[in-house]
């Protein structure tokens, strides 16, 4: 792929890396691509991050035809670049593409494409303990027609934003509503992808979740109401007995590449993971019998995010002592470990961009 580069005549001032947060300051450059029928994929740009201008009846305004994706590249404390896992985000940014009619995405042009990006911004990557660079790709359509129909233009973009430490204070552990009202997503439907949709239809019961005093929603599957899906927008883990267990890949679950990797790197220290139905009155017996032990959620931007309690209907429960547990915080640190160069890459999970 040939990409026209065109730099920044006028780059902004950084942010000081004690004052990121999340996805509030973007890098100086972006990624453009456009498909149109018959062309394909063509004109790969990258250009001064800038707006853009957008026909008021494209179809994504209108009926939600987009998908994204979330990753991260990390800075050594040797100053490589490292990224985790990359072609995870761009096979699964395929597959929601299949299932929202949006053409395919070439893998390995994607990833040469981020790594120009993000080589051409590097002086972005934050270095303090626990930043990084917050990569976001994500495609719309861009057909100006009222039509309910799949788009024949889009807008494939990458974005870039240097983002804070998850856990500046040290882990705390969250307070989880179990949702009985409201779902996220049904199978069949497009939960298993990162389509936009997905994610307005989660608002509503984290805002009633937030009100009350939660930090983030737990979704049941939407045809029983008792089967745990994920929490948030991480998927969901739970230590009982010993086992590991977080709920089969239903076909209404992200399938998340932190999940995955916590899979693997559980099993390769002999520890037994299960992937299965799990049902919240299972959860509550298991604490009622003591044996529930921990419980996390796993993304890319949080890695591991331990609950300390859940609420479900009048039942307050506390996980353990309500602290990490030493599973959660082992997984915590090889993984991070891992992604920032620290630790042994056993599974060939790290990229070197430079
Ligand atoms: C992105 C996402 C996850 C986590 O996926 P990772 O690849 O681990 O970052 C989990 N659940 C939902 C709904 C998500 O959108």
């Amino acid at each position: 792929m040939n990409i026209k580069i065109e730099r920044t005549l006028t780059p902004k001032p950084k942010p000081p890396s004690d004052k990121l947060g999340f996805g509030q300051h973007f890098t100086d450059h972006m990624f453009v691509m456009d498909y149109t029928t018959g062309r394909g994929w063509h004109d790969p740009v990258i250009i001064p991050y800038s707006p853009l201008v957008i026909d008021p009846a494209s179809l994504v305004f209108h009926y939600g035809q987009a998908v994204f994706e979330g990753l991260k590249a990390y800075r050594a404390d040797d100053g490589r670049v490292l990224m985790f896992r990359p072609e995870k985000n761009f096979e699964r940014l395929n597959a929601s593409d299949e299932r929202l009619c949006i053409p395919h995405i070439d893998v390995e042009q994607a990833i040469g494409a981020l790594i120009e990006l993000v080589k051409l911004d590097a002086d972005w990557i934050p270095s303090a303990p626990g930043t990084s660079l917050y990569i976001r790709p994500f495609v719309i359509a861009t057909e100006a027609v009222l039509g309910v129909r799949p788009s024949g233009s889009y807008k494939f973009i990458i974005i870039l934003s240097p983002v804070g430490s998850y856990y500046p204070e040290g882990i705390n552990p969250i307070k989880i509503f179990i949702e009985d009202k409201y779902v996220r997503a049904v199978r069949g439907g497009i939960g298993e992808t990162k389509g936009s949709a997905n994610y307005v239809s989660g608002m509503k019961g984290q805002a009633k979740a937030q009100a009350m005093g939660y930090s983030q929603v737990l979704w049941l599957d939407a045809i029983d109401r008792k089967y745990i899906e994920e929490v948030g927008a991480m998927n969901v883990f739970f230590k009982i007995d010993g086992e590991l267990i977080t709920p089969e890949l239903s076909g209404s679950i992200l399938p998340g590449i932190t999940r995955d990797s916590v899979i693997k790197l559980a099993s390769s220290w002999g520890v037994h993971v299960v992937e299965r139905k799990i049902s919240v009155f299972e959860l509550f017996e298991a604490h009622e019998k003591g044996i529930l032990e921990e419980a996390f959620g796993s993304g890319t931007a949080a890695v591991i995010s331990p609950i300390g309690k859940f609420n479900w209907q009048d039942f307050k429960i506390t996980v353990g002592d309500g602290d990490i547990g030493a599973f959660s915080r082992h997984v915590y640190d090889e993984l991070t470990g891992i992604q920032y160069g620290k630790r042994p890459d056993k599974f060939g999970w790290v990229r070197v961009i430079e």
